[in-house]
């Protein structure tokens, strides 16, 4: 069924210069608010109500159809991982990285909407400080950053693949392995800054919450007034004191299947120094450093990979 899936995406210029964006829904295939979002941006955008003037904008309402036809996160695997071009695709989602990727090459910002499994809070996955670092070099913060603070949201992550990539170091016994499988650390928003674009994931809510399509509406609709691509005012970037920003700054990983957490864990949940956040197969806690936010619990992790990140309050955006 997967080969006679075709990859599909619509382009609306204006007249005028600007930033080339692409829009991106469905990278998951069931996370389908962006999908709407950009539905709904589109309607607006063939009524005539709404005109792209300077720049362009792409939409990809679904990058990966065949996880979108099956209503699962992923087709053969995680499109959203080690995403590069292949001389020789494996896979589906290969297929889809060799169509993607130099889609993202032709644009200059990505804005990539997602939604997550537990109910919670919008947030935005920024990334790294303007670095010439050999993890994820970078010199487009301030823009990635004044984009982020438009969507219309308030809360931001940053920090995903520098923490990925030192637990990844930590399990690895040999050096050489290490850019192999930090390259699998690599989805849509690392491929498009090792471009030299910039790029933001919107994770707009829980899946199915009714709202979450409003957010990704909203997040569109800013950004392309923000880069001047329609006729409209600039929107006001949230301020500094209502921001909640959360750098991701350790990454524990599950030592053996029987590690079990000892509450339901959801993305956001505090805890204090002391806390005991769950208990090694051998009956030891695990307990909290100090004062955190719990990110990403996976209470099905394996033995060796990730099992929860731990993030920190940093007032400096
Ligand atoms: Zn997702």
């Amino acid at each position: 069924m997967s080969r006679t899936l075709h990859f599909r995406s619509l382009q609306y210029a204006g007249q005028g210069p600007g930033p080339r964006l692409i829009v991106t829904g469905a990278v998951h295939g069931n996370e389908t608010a962006g999908t709407r979002g950009i539905g709904r941006v589109m309607a607006q955008l063939d009524s005539g109500k709404l005109a792209i003037v300077n720049g362009s904008v792409t939409f990809v309402p679904v990058v990966n159809p065949l996880a979108y036809a099956n209503g699962a996160r992923a087709g053969d695997r995680n499109l959203n991982r080690n995403l590069f071009p292949k001389a020789d695709p494996q896979d589906f989602e290969d297929r889809v990285a060799n169509w993607l990727c130099p889609l993202l090459a032709a644009h200059d910002v990505l804005l990539d909407l997602h939604s997550f499994n537990s109910p919670g809070e919008p947030f935005v996955m920024v990334g790294p400080r303007d670095n010439d670092g050999p993890l994820e070099p970078f010199h487009r913060e301030r823009e990635e950053r004044a984009l982020a603070r438009v969507l219309g949201v308030r809360r931001f992550v940053d920090g995903w693949l520098r923490t990925y990539g030192a637990g990844v170091q930590r399990r690895l016994r040999d050096d050489r392995e290490l850019e192999t499988v930090l390259r699998y650390g690599v989805g849509t928003t690392e491929f498009m800054r090792t471009t030299g674009g910039y790029a933001l994931t919107l994770e707009c809510g829980q899946h199915d919450d009714p709202q979450a399509p409003d957010v990704a509406t909203r997040a569109i609709l800013n950004t392309l007034a923000h880069l001047g691509l329609v006729d409209a005012p600039r929107p006001e970037p949230v301020a500094r004191d209502r921001m909640e920003v959360l750098s991701m700054c350790e990454v524990h990983d599950k030592r053996a299947d029987g590690d079990t957490f000892s509450r339901p864990w959801t993305s956001f949940d505090r805890v204090r120094g002391g806390d005991e956040i769950g208990r090694r197969a051998d009956g030891t806690p695990v307990v909290a450093g100090s004062d955190a936010v719990i990110l990403f619990p996976d209470s099905a992790a394996r033995a060796g990979s990730e099992w929860y990140y731990l993030a920190r309050e940093n007032p400096d955006f």
